[in-house]
């Protein structure tokens, strides 16, 4: 950067050209061929490359004079190496006389017989970004002042590239079309590649230098208050100084900068900037100049040179204050960019950090490109350790019988449906497995096409834990009141069979009752201990070929007394239909509980069993004309303990495991259950079961 300084009019017209031209384009794809026309025309040749450093690939961008095909040859890997990596690797020019005996990469710069070549590297701070080379097919001098011309020239295009390059991520950003890890690589490396206050601290110094100003500060304006204030780095100001430092938009001749977008210097100072500088500390400053700070047609802020002494400044002194004041701004800009995006990453961190679950994002490709605090916590990987990886690369998936398994992403990515699982677990990075829950869900871009997947886990191990305290708890408990409940019902069986004497009439309905109450008891019992089976999986479905009708029967049987008590007329004709292929003893508890709810929830009507051949299966109806049950209802009815509650139902004991008792015994044998229901007109309760 120091030469372009030092050198004459010519080096100060070029890159004013260049950074015209790359205030102009648009994004980079626009910036290729004027820039690169105009670094040719500069150095008055007809031939050369434009290739920009993309991992370890020289991708070329532009070229002129080599024919087509030479767009067509792929990019310059490092392992080939050759005269433009060498000028990457050493950051310095490569300045070759003999072409024939060089090492050249390109086909196409192999067969135009050129005879000499430059490649320059182009530098931001001290990184290499990328190459320019130009090739004369005659032998030319280049002199000193030739290369460093070339050098300040590449180091422009540099920069004007940096800056398109960062708005670009800007624009990703806002448009949130990536996922937030990946802009985090992008803009990290962007971070590391560029240190703006440094590279502020070196343009400014610089200039400050060049013009022999004794002061000099950048001034941002603060778009909420309509205030310029300084920004750091500052040369020759205090930290204070440099806080102290702010003025109104249109205060002083900064301000007037500012609002025109033209440099100015004064050396007899107004009232308004002698206000401004006393007001920041700043005292003796007999001459001012200033240049705004613009990137297109966007003012920033400003720079402001102040000079203890008079001094007078040239048309030319002020065109090159414009220029170094343009590079300025662009590092500005970029700074500017950089600040908001990891502002808007910081938030967004900050977000997923205080999610409690795992957050594992994915791209197109099944990619890691993001894990969260929790995911790092509840894996063990760091992010940085699995990001870039293929996901099953990354982090292990098992089934509960520690299989390794896949998840069904493709499906994800394709459909864009939503998937959840709860029966899988992962492995932790030291090799434990811990069972988990997990939701894979599409991500999607502005106009809503699939980019990846989101999956949000969470360690169920306690879950799971508790869960089985619980059902044990329940267990033990339903066991242990089995006991007494059957104790109870032989003693007060005895009594009603006069067993201890007789009892009165009044006595024998109050044990009556007790009897119903006792066998209340032990239905619940029975229930929930059917629950912690089904749910352990403990259950022994026995199938076997089974007279379904038969079955009916007997229970219309055992359950006539309390049908008859509500007068209530139970109807079924035997069809003499073939067996069903059922474990006896479950479909009985099914029809059971069928029948006597039917009659439970019919205050008065009748209830009708009907069975119905239907080729593989048979299905059984019991309809009755009760309370029916309202469609929202409906849905839930098959839940664990859920109990229709209204003004009808709530005199009604039960449990409300009836019907998920009766669907997983269903389901364990092949047969389906469902519903058709009226609210105040009936029920019908039917199930299916295969036959033998
Ligand atoms: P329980 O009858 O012990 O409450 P179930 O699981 O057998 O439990 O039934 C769940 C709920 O479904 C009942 O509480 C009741 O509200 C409703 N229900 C079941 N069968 C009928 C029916 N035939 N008519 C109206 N409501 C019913």
């Amino acid at each position: 950067m120091e030469g372009l300084i030092e050198n004459n009019q010519t080096v100060v017209q070029s890159l004013y050209t260049i950074s015209q031209i790359a205030a102009k384009a648009k994004n980079l794809d626009e910036l290729w061929q004027p820039l690169f026309s105009e670094v040719l025309k500069i150095m008055q040749v007809d031939a050369g490359t434009l290739m920009i450093l993309e991992g370890d690939s020289l991708v070329r961008k532009t070229a002129h004079g080599l024919g087509e095909e030479i767009m067509k040859e792929p990019p310059i890997e490092a392992s080939r190496g050759g005269v433009s990596w060498k000028a990457v690797k050493t950051k310095q020019e490569v300045v070759l006389n003999d072409l024939s005996q060089a090492d050249i990469a390109s086909e196409a710069l192999k067969a135009g017989h050129f005879h000499s070549l430059i490649t320059v590297p182009m530098m931001v701070r001290s990184q290499v970004i990328g190459v320019i080379s130009i090739f004369t097919q005659k032998e030319r001098n280049f002199s000193e002042a030739d290369l460093s011309l070339f050098k300040a020239i590449a180091n422009q295009a540099a920069l004007a590239i940096i800056s398109l390059e960062s708005e670009k991520l800007l624009a990703i950003n806002k448009e949130r079309m990536e996922e937030l890890a990946a802009l985090n690589q992008i803009s990290q490396s962007v971070e590391s590649l560029f240190d703006f206050e440094e590279t502020l601290y070196t343009i400014l110094a610089l200039i400050t230098r060049q013009f022999k100003a004794d002061i000099g500060v950048i001034t941002l304006f603060d778009h909420r208050n309509k205030l310029l204030k300084a920004a750091p780095p500052a040369i020759n100001l205090k930290q204070n100084q440099i806080s102290d430092f702010r003025h109104r938009y249109d205060e002083g001749i900064m301000g007037e900068v500012f609002c025109k977008g033209m440099p100015k210097f004064i050396n007899v100072l107004d009232k308004e900037t002698k206000e401004v500088l006393s007001r920041g500390g700043i005292q003796g400053v007999k001459s001012v100049l200033v240049a705004p700070l613009k990137v297109k047609s966007q003012s920033l802020g400003v720079i402001n040179l102040f000079i203890l002494q008079e001094r007078n400044f040239s048309k030319d002194d002020l065109k090159l204050f414009t220029i170094l004041s343009s590079q300025a701004a662009v590092v500005v800009n970029s700074s500017i960019i950089l600040r908001e995006i990891s502002e808007e990453r910081k938030k967004d961190e900050a977000l997923l950090a205080s999610i409690g679950e795992g957050v594992l994002a994915i791209d197109r490709d099944e990619k890691i490109i993001l894990l969260n605090a929790s995911g790092e916590n509840i894996t063990g990987y760091l992010a940085e350790e699995i990001i870039g990886k293929h996901i099953f690369d990354g982090v292990k998936f098992c089934d509960s019988a520690k299989k390794e398994i896949s998840l069904p992403l493709v499906e994800v990515l394709s459909s864009g449906k939503t998937m959840m699982m709860d029966n899988i677990c992962i492995k932790r990075r030291h090799g434990d497995i811990f069972p988990a829950r997990l939701s894979i869900a599409p991500t999607l871009d502005a106009e809503n096409k699939i980019i990846g997947a989101i999956i949000v886990f969470s360690d169920i191990t306690k879950e799971i834990e508790i869960e089985k305290m619980k059902q044990e708890l329940i267990s033990i408990s339903t066991h242990e009141l089995r006991a007494p409940i059957t104790g109870i019902k032989g003693y007060l069986d005895m009594i009603l069979d006069g067993d201890t004497g007789g009892v009165n009439q009044e006595t024998k309905e109050t044990v009556e009752e007790l009897v119903l109450i006792n066998q209340r008891l032990a239905d619940l019992v029975e229930d929930l201990l059917n629950v912690g089976r089904i749910e352990q999986g403990r259950i022994a479905i026995r199938p076997e070929p089974t007279d379904l009708e038969k079955l009916i029967t007997e229970i219309i049987k055992e359950l006539s007394a309390q049908a008859k008590k509500k007068g209530l007329e139970v109807k079924f004709l035997p069809k003499k239909l073939s067996q069903v292929q059922a474990d006896p003893d479950k479909t009985k508890q099914i029809i059971m509980n069928l029948l006597s709810n039917a009659i439970k929830y019919t205050p008065k009507g009748k209830i009708e069993i009907a069975t119905e051949d239907k080729g593989d299966e048979i299905y059984c109806h019991v309809s009755d004309t009760g309370f029916g049950i309202s469609p929202q209802e409906q849905k839930k009815l098959f839940q664990k303990f859920y109990r229709v509650k209204n003004k009808n139902t709530w005199m009604i004991t039960g449990t409300g495991l009836g019907l998920w008792i009766s669907q997983k015994f269903l389901e364990m044998m092949k047969g389906k259950i469902w519903l058709i229901s009226k609210e105040g007109k009936g029920s019908t309760f039917s199930f299916s079961l295969p036959k033998a």
